[in-house]
C-alpha cells in the first residue's frame, strides 16, 4: 500500500488547543485505525475535562479580537487556508481514506467539497449586511446589524471527516465566531490536519481548537458551559436530541444535522439511464454511509422490471476492496457494527419475501454492494437508516402511493424524484416532506446551497449564505432624539 508516500505531512497525534499541540495530562490516548487493514494509523489524546475547558476558555479570550477583525481580513486567512488545502489535496485524500476507509476517488471528492466551504465563506463572510429600517415615528433611526454569536462548538461525525467540519468551521470563522471542534473518535485526523493548516494560514491561537477524547464528557462540558453560545452538531438524532435538551438551560443557538431516511421515487416516465445513475450515486456514494443516502427506492410498476435489470448490472459491476486503490468503488465500512446493521436489514428483507439480486451478507468490515428487489413496504430497511451499500427496491402503483410511502417517516432530510413529467416533478417536490429534493439526480450536496432537514432530521442550514446566518445574531438598534 503506497499510502505512506503522501499523507504523513498532515498526520497528527495531539489535540490542538489555544494554538498549541497538546497531549492528555494523564498521558492516555486512543488508537485511530484503518478500517481496511485494522492497523493503527495514529493515536489521539483522551483529554481531561480541564483541558477541554481550556479550549473553551481560549475561544472566549480570542473572540473579541477575532470578532473585530475586519471580515475582509478573516476572508484573506480563509483564502490562504483554501490554498493550503488544495496544495495538500493528495495528503488529505489519503488521510481521509486511511481513517474512514472510503475509496480514494471519493476522498478526493470530499477534499474538494470540504475546501468548497472555505472558498464560499471566505467571500460570504464579507456580505453579512445590515438593514436600515424606515422609522415609524420622527426623530429616530432604526437599524439592524449582524454580529457573530460568540464561542461556537462543532461536533462532527466520521462519514465525511473533513467536509462535515469545514461546513461549520468556515462560516463560523468567517462570521467572526471562534470555534472548538470535537471530531468523531473514529476519524479525528482530518480535523487535526485542518487545524494544522489553519494555523499555517494565520488563524490566531484560540480562534480554532480541536479537542479529542470521551464524547459524553466533551458533550456535557459544551452543553453546560455558559460561554458556549452555539452548538453545531452532525450525527444521530438520538445524540442530537440529548444535546438539544442539555443546551436548553443555557439557551444556545443550535444547528442540528441529524438522521435521514431518504426516499427515491422513480416514476414510469423517468428516463431509465438518468434514474439508474441517480440511484447509483444516491445509494452507493460513500459506501452508502451518507445521511442523504437513498434509503428506500420506490419504483413504479411500469418501469420496475427494466429498472431492476439495468440497476442490477451496475451494482454487480462495482468493485469492493481497498479504498487506497484508485479503481475501488466500495471500501470497508467504518466498523463491524456497521456491517452487522446491513446484515440485519438484509436478513429482515429476505425473511419478508425480498429477492437477492446481487451481492451477499457482509463479513468483518467488508460489505459487498448488494441489491434486493420486491422488498415489503414495511421492511426494516425502509424504516431505519441502513447506512451501507445495500439497496432495496419497493414497487408502487400510483402517485399518491408514492407520496404516502415517501412521507411515512419521522425523518425529512433529503428525497429524490426521477420523472420526465414537469407536472409530476412539481407536485412531488411540493408534496414531499423533506429539507432537500434531488430531481433526476442523486448528487445534490454543494457548498453553494442550503443543506438541512425538517422533522427529526434537524434544524438549521449549512452551506450558502443561510449557513452564515447560523453564526450571526441580528442586533436591532433604535437611535432616538435625532
Ligand atoms: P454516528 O452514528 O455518526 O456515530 P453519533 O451521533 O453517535 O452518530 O456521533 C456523532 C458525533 O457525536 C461523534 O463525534 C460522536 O463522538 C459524538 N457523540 C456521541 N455521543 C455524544 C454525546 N453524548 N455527547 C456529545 N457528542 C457525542
Amino acid at each position: 500500500r503506497n499510502a505512506s508516500v503522501t499523507y504523513k505531512p498532515l498526520l497528527r497525534s495531539s489535540a490542538y488547543i489555544d494554538g498549541k499541540w497538546v497531549d492528555a495530562t494523564t498521558g492516555q490516548s486512543v488508537d485511530v485505525t484503518d478500517p481496511f487493514t485494522g492497523g493503527v494509523i495514529s493515536s489521539i489524546p483522551l483529554l481531561e475535562q480541564a483541558q477541554v475547558q481550556a479550549a473553551i476558555d481560549a475561544a472566549e479570550r480570542a473572540f473579541p479580537a477575532w470578532a473585530r477583525t475586519p471580515a475582509r481580513e478573516r476572508g484573506k486567512i480563509l483564502r490562504k487556508l483554501l490554498e493550503l488545502i488544495n496544495q495538500h489535496r493528495d495528503d488529505f485524500a489519503r488521510l481521509i481514506t486511511l481513517e474512514n476507509g472510503k475509496p480514494l476517488k471519493e476522498a478526493y471528492g470530499e477534499v474538494d467539497y470540504g475546501a468548497g466551504f472555505v472558498e464560499v465563506y471566505a467571500e460570504e463572510g464579507q456580505r453579512s449586511l445590515g438593514e436600515i429600517i424606515p422609522a415609524p415615528v420622527p426623530g429616530r433611526k432604526l437599524y439592524a446589524e449582524r454580529e457573530p454569536v460568540g464561542v461556537s462548538v462543532a461536533i462532527t461525525p466520521w462519514n465525511f471527516p473533513l467536509a462535515m467540519l469545514t461546513r461549520k468551521f468556515a462560516p463560523a470563522l468567517a462570521a467572526g465566531c471562534t470555534m472548538v471542534a470535537k471530531p468523531a473518535s473514529q476519524t479525528p485526523l482530518a480535523a487535526l490536519a485542518l487545524a494544522q493548516l489553519a494555523e499555517e494560514a494565520g488563524v490566531p491561537p484560540g480562534v480554532f481548537s480541536v479537542v479529542t477524547g470521551k464524547a459524553s464528557m466533551i458533550g456535557d462540558l459544551f452543553t453546560k458551559s455558559p460561554i458556549v453560545r452555539k452548538i453545531s452538531f452532525t450525527g444521530s438524532t438520538e445524540i442530537g436530541v440529548q444535546l438539544m435538551a442539555a443546551s436548553a438551560p443555557t439557551v444556545k443557538r443550535l444547528s442540528m444535522e441529524l438522521g435521514g431516511n431518504a426516499p427515491m421515487l422513480i416514476f414510469d416516465d423517468a428516463d431509465l439511464g438518468t434514474a439508474v445513475d441517480a440511484a447509483m450515486i444516491a445509494k452507493f456514494r460513500n459506501c452508502g454511509q451518507s445521511c442523504i443516502a437513498a434509503n428506500r427506492i420506490y419504483v413504479q410498476k411500469g418501469i420496475y422490471d427494466t429498472f431492476v435489470n439495468t440497476f442490477a448490472q451496475r451494482v454487480g459491476a462495482m468493485k469492493l476492496g481497498d479504498g487506497l486503490e484508485m479503481d475501488t468503488d466500495i471500501g470497508p465500512l467504518i466498523d463491524e457494527a456497521a456491517v452487522n446493521k446491513v446484515n440485519e436489514h438484509l436478513d429482515d428483507a429476505l425473511a419478508g419475501g425480498a429477492v437477492l439480486k446481487v451481492g451477499a451478507r457482509g463479513e468483518g468490515r467488508m460489505q459487498p454492494p448488494t441489491l434486493v428487489t420486491n422488498v415489503a413496504q414495511d421492511a426494516l430497511l425502509t424504516r431505519e437508516e441502513t447506512f451501507g451499500p445495500l439497496a432495496g427496491l419497493v414497487a408502487f402503483e400510483s402517485y399518491d402511493d408514492a407520496i404516502r410511502l415517501a412521507n411515512n417517516t419521522p425523518f425529512g432530510l433529503a428525497s429524490y424524484v426521477c420523472s420526465t413529467s414537469m407536472e409530476t416533478i412539481t407536485r412531488a417536490t411540493r408534496d414531499i416532506e423533506s429539507g432537500m429534493v434531488g430531481v433526476n439526480t442523486g448528487l445534490i450536496s454543494t457548498p453553494y446551497a442550503p443543506f438541512g432537514g425538517v422533522k427529526l432530521s434537524g434544524i438549521g442550514k449549512e452551506g450558502s449564505h443561510h449557513g452564515l446566518e447560523e453564526y450571526l445574531n441580528l442586533k436591532y438598534v433604535c437611535h432616538a432624539g435625532l
